[in-house]
């Protein structure tokens, strides 16, 4: 009951209250944005989320917030900086009318790539900067109340005696019918330069649009009605409301998705003839007599999308063409009307071939700005996008580790063209542009790279394949285990069956199948190794066992048994094999366990004790020589046998669990991991006994 009450008790928000038309202009006065075009709206939209530069391949780059996705809807955009800060320079040189308000901004870029997730957020970022404060618009409403004459009901096309109000279809900005009485002559001074002198901010009112067609009519039948008092009308009949921007409503956001040509019809983009209200108001060029209910005019102050904008029928094409050259469209049997609407079309660079020749085209093409959103060439933001959507938490199957790097790995291979430079494998490419410094090549190598590269990104496999296949690979899990293993056979066999991509693009893609799961064996063979060599503890007594050894090497005394107290002789064979593991040879030796000692010595007179891990290259060679210990009394060639003894099983365990603990596998992905490191270790030592035979 108590949450009842409280529920009851919230707070009405008065953004739907009607205000009349001299409240509105004491909104403008305080708050002139109110009036903004909707490039201006966009543009301040996204820019109120924040931004942030950080340098990349040698260029300025600057990642603005709203595309993380602040609603949460599954939409963020990753590793696509470059391309929306093409896309913002450009909304911000149409916010301030320099010319590319009168471009149809055109997405260009792979199936798959996130054209759609990019105007999806647009869309709803501004669906919601409409409910905050700092976004309000206003729309026109025309009003009359109960018991007003027959003849202005008619005249503001009111279809039954119930109606008290019609809202402009187009959301008219109520300022525009200041607009209309100066053009019109219906007064001497212009209303919109006196309200300006009352301004006090950097903010200009503009009008932006001539009334609609509907509200210029309304305001002509009734300035006759009121013998050209216009003040009459405002005071009477024009209501202003806040405007709730919606793509589900259809409230200045529209969309026209591609159809079969001859299922195209213009009325989709530009509205139709009411016959019903013709059958009332005698004539097809009664604007009271047509439903604004094309896209183009649902649009009006906010966003049009023409989803594959270039599969539009051609004669569409030029009404695209003069919506956004001339912000004005043309309906059937009415004259031309305004809009104020971002135009945003995505197509792919196929589709845009084939368009190339058109000779429309080329009219086009001078009208439109291409903004490439390529496919993601950086590892880390790739998988972002499987980390998003394949989240543990969401799903019932356990995700092994490097399932989502295998698959991001695989696909940004596809991606990136092999580099040019000679001694760098694509691998290496990869690793660069991921911002991994690496033995040869500095960070700064990328800059040219890029450059050698500019188109890369345009081709090879898209996201959506390996969602798909990430989805069938959760599915054939029944709920166990999604690991790379079971991924990159469900992408190896689709491929087969994939159908948008060339046959080139396809060996491309199994040949770089072959590159990941090289890299895989690599990471989990390392992995296993670790998990093998377990606790430090084991590390540091050989490596104090070996300096005991190397002491009384080079100082040519003899060693203290640690468990017998008798004095032995320097142990050649277990100093031997451990700086054989980092090809140190028989002649280097002394030099080695000289450095060896100085570097003792320099850390003693710091007052540090020396650790295995002080010398990188000593830490490496008793890694090596404790796994190489460790593996041979485990025999982990011996799991692939199916028969194994007590204690090779006792230690397989153990190796398993911490695995699972420390490494995040679950039973079944540790077995598999180490079977088959198991099976690589087997083939290894198949081919030592080959070579060591001959
Ligand atoms: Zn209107
Ligand atoms: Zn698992």
């Amino acid at each position: 009951m108590e949450l009842l009450q409280k529920i009851r008790n919230m707070d009405t928000k008065d953004k739907f209250k009607l205000l009349t038309f001299d409240q509105y202009l004491g909104v403008i006065l305080k708050n002139p944005e109110v009036t903004r075009n909707s490039f201006q709206r966009l543009h301040d939209m996204v820019m109120s989320y924040g931004q942030s530069e950080y340098s990349r391949y040698g260029k300025k780059h600057v990642h603005y917030n709203f595309f993380d996705d602040p609603f949460s809807v599954g939409k963020a955009i990753f590793g696509l900086d470059w391309s929306i800060m093409t896309f913002m320079n450009v909304l911000k040189s149409a916010a301030l009318g320099y010319g590319q308000e009168k471009r149809i901004l055109l997405l260009v870029g792979p199936v798959g790539s996130s054209k759609s997730s990019m105007v999806d957020l647009l869309k709803l970022g501004l669906e919601d900067y409409s409910k905050r404060d700092e976004g309000r618009l206003y729309g026109t409403v025309w009003y009359a109340e109960k018991g007003t004459n027959d003849v202005v009901r008619r005249s503001l096309g009111f279809l039954n005696e119930f109606d008290e109000e019609v809202e402009c279809e187009m959301h008219c900005d109520p300022i525009n019918l200041l607009r209309l009485i100066y053009e019109e002559g219906i007064v001497s001074d212009d209303p919109l330069r006196e309200l300006n002198k009352n301004i006090h901010s950097d903010y200009r009112v503009r009008s932006w649009c001539y009334p609609c067609p509907k509200c210029d009519d309304s305001f002509s039948r009734l300035l006759k009605h009121y013998r050209g008092n216009w003040q009459e009308i405002i005071r009477n009949h024009v209501r202003v409301r806040r405007i709730i921007i919606s793509d589900k409503r259809r409230v200045c956001i529209g969309t026209l998705q591609p159809k079969h040509e001859k299922d195209q019809d213009a009325t989709e983009l530009t509205g139709d003839v009411n016959y019903r209200a013709v059958a009332e108001y005698g004539r097809e060029s009664d604007p009271r007599a047509f439903n604004f209910e094309g896209e183009f005019q649902k649009a009006n102050r906010g966003i049009m999308e023409f989803i594959e904008g270039l599969k539009l029928d051609v004669a569409f094409l030029y009404d695209l063409l003069e919506a956004s050259q001339a912000h004005r469209i043309k309906a059937r049997k009415l004259g031309h009307m305004d809009i104020d609407e971002v135009i945003i079309a995505h197509t792919n660079p196929p589709d845009l071939k084939k368009l190339e020749k058109n000779e429309l085209m080329l009219a086009l093409k001078d009208r439109t700005t291409q903004i490439p959103v390529p496919y993601v060439i950086r590892l880390e933001d790739e998988k972002k996008i499987y980390e998003r959507d394949y989240r543990q938490e969401t799903i019932k199957s356990h995700i092994a580790p490097h399932t989502i790097e295998v698959a991001a790995m695989w696909s940004v291979l596809t991606h990136i063209e092999p580099p040019k430079e000679a001694g760098m494998d694509i691998v290496q490419k990869m690793k660069l542009y991921n911002g991994q410094e690496l033995e040869n090549w500095s960070l700064e190598v990328c800059k040219k790279l890029r450059e050698e590269h500019p188109d890369e990104g345009f081709t090879g496999i898209s996201p959506r394949y390996i969602q798909d296949k990430f989805s069938n690979a959760v599915i054939n899990s029944e709920h166990r285990c999604v690991n790379p293993f079971t991924l990159m056979y469900e992408l190896r066999d689709g491929l087969k069956l994939h159908s948008s991509i060339s046959t080139t693009e396809r060996e491309k893609c199994m040949e770089m199948l072959g590159v990941v799961e090289r890299e895989f064996d690599e990471m989990i063979r390392e992995e296993v190794q670790e998990a093998i060599l377990g606790d430090e503890q084991a590390i540091q007594k050989l490596c104090a066992n070996y300096i005991d050894n190397v002491k009384a090497f080079t100082r040519g005394e003899k060693v203290t048994n640690r468990f017998t107290g008798k004095d032995d002789e320097p142990d050649e064979r277990l100093m031997r094999s451990v700086e054989e593991k980092v090809d140190i040879t028989e002649n280097k030796k002394d030099d080695w366990r000289r450095e060896i000692m100085n570097h003792i010595g320099a850390l003693a007179m710091e007052g540090e004790k020396f650790r295995a891990e002080s010398n990188e290259k000593l830490h490496k060679a008793l890694r090596r020589k404790l796994f190489e210990d460790q593996k041979d009394t485990m025999k982990l060639s011996s799991l692939v046998e199916t028969v194994k003894d007590e204690d090779t099983e006792r230690k397989i365990n153990e190796v398993k669990n911490r695995l699972i603990k420390t490494y995040g596998y679950c039973d079944e992905c540790a077995t598999g991991v180490l079977t088959y490191v198991g099976g690589l270790f087997a083939r290894q030592e198949e081919e030592h006994r080959r070579l060591s035979t001959y």
